[in-house]
């Protein structure tokens, strides 16, 4: 069975950040996901990564995931559904034991001395009414993915964020029309509040929710909860993200009661051995760089764990 220093599960900006530095401190590294690159690929245009101006999402995790590579990290690319810890005795703890874990895919396991959670998150429904009916007929979550689609057509943005406002702004490169239909007010960074402002193609419906997406075999329109009927042909959804934390569930790493991993600022769990970082944990502000910034903390502790500790890892 293949054993790793610094098992990380995920490969989005958290995940290859903290891979780059745990090789290059000479922790035998891999990173495993279901979807290499992760949320950052989904957006057309990041401006706040520290060092480059401009770069679209897909480009940005390319270079961490390349960047990472080139030191050796290995990628595999599965779906992780289980971790188990060793069981260790009241005097292997005291002598300064440490468990390691078991974690196993659908076809493999592997056996880690550290681990790093950077899952980040999925998509939040709306859970409205024709929405799982109509979801790729017209529902998207994912405006890079599918926003092509839908030129000269009209479209709607679900959503109060910045995400919801990048959304709205890549669709007018394709559509006619983008209404933005916001619970309360469109709130994103003040420089994609201009450029929604100075964008004809934009109307925003503020202190709006969306009662039901109807159509038949494809987005007709959408009812508003006021009775306003408006005619739709594709509804982008960009309301948050819930956190992938289930992984975690059977070690007793805690959670906090929106389901993100409670992490301090060595970026360790509760779980000695077990970290994380990025869109799962419990931080305010969820950014490509902050996840970044977790993952790379995280892999600086995990070392001086591993110097500190003999880890007995599960048989
Ligand atoms: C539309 C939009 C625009 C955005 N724009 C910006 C921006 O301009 N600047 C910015 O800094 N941030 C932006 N963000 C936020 C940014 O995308 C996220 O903060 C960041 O990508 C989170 O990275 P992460 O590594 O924590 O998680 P993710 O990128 O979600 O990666 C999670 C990884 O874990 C894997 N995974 C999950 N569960 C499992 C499992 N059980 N087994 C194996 N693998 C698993 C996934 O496949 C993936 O590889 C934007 C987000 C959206 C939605």
């Amino acid at each position: 069975m293949e054993q790793f220093d610094f098992l990380i599960i995920g490969a989005g900006c958290a995940g290859a950040s903290g891979a780059m530095y745990a090789s290059r401190l000479n922790m035998k590294t891999v990173m495993i996901a279901e979807m290499p690159g992760g949320l950052i690929t989904t957006t057309h245009l990041v401006e706040n990564w520290p060092g480059i101006k401009a770069i679209s999402g897909p480009d940005l995790a390319m270079s961490l995931l390349d960047h990472a590579k080139s030191f050796g990290v290995e990628l595999k690319n599965e779906k992780i559904l289980q971790i188990d810890t060793a069981t260790l005795t009241a005097e292997e703890l005291e002598a300064g034991k440490r468990p390691g874990f078991l974690v196993h895919s659908a076809s493999n396991k592997y056996l880690a001395k550290t681990i790093l959670i950077a899952t980040g998150t999925m998509h939040r429904k709306i859970g409205c009414k024709g929405e799982k009916e109509l979801e790729n007929k017209g529902v998207s979550y994912c405006a890079l993915c599918d926003g092509a689609f839908f030129r000269n057509k009209t479209v709607c943005v679900v959503g109060s964020g910045d995400s919801a406002a990048k959304e709205a702004l890549l669709l007018t490169q394709f559509a006619d029309k983008v209404y933005v239909v916001s619970r309360t007010t469109l709130h994103p960074e003040p420089v994609n509040l201009q450029r929604v402002k100075d964008n004809p193609k934009i109307e925003c419906l503020d202190k709006a929710e969306i009662a039901e997406i109807s159509g038949t075999n494809k987005v007709e329109k959408i009812i508003l909860k006021d009775g306003r009927e408006i005619p739709m042909d594709g509804v982008f959804v960009a309301i948050g993200h819930i956190p992938l934390s289930d992984i975690v569930g059977n070690l007793g790493v805690k959670l906090n009661d929106r389901k993100e991993i409670e992490i301090n600022r060595k970026s360790e769990t509760n779980v000695a051995g077990i970290y994380a970082a990025g869109d799962v944990c419990n931080t305010e502000f969820k950014q490509a760089i902050t996840g970044a910034a977790e993952a790379v903390t995280s892999s600086f502790w995990a070392y001086e764990y591993l110097n500190a500790h003999e880890i007995v890892l599960p048989t």
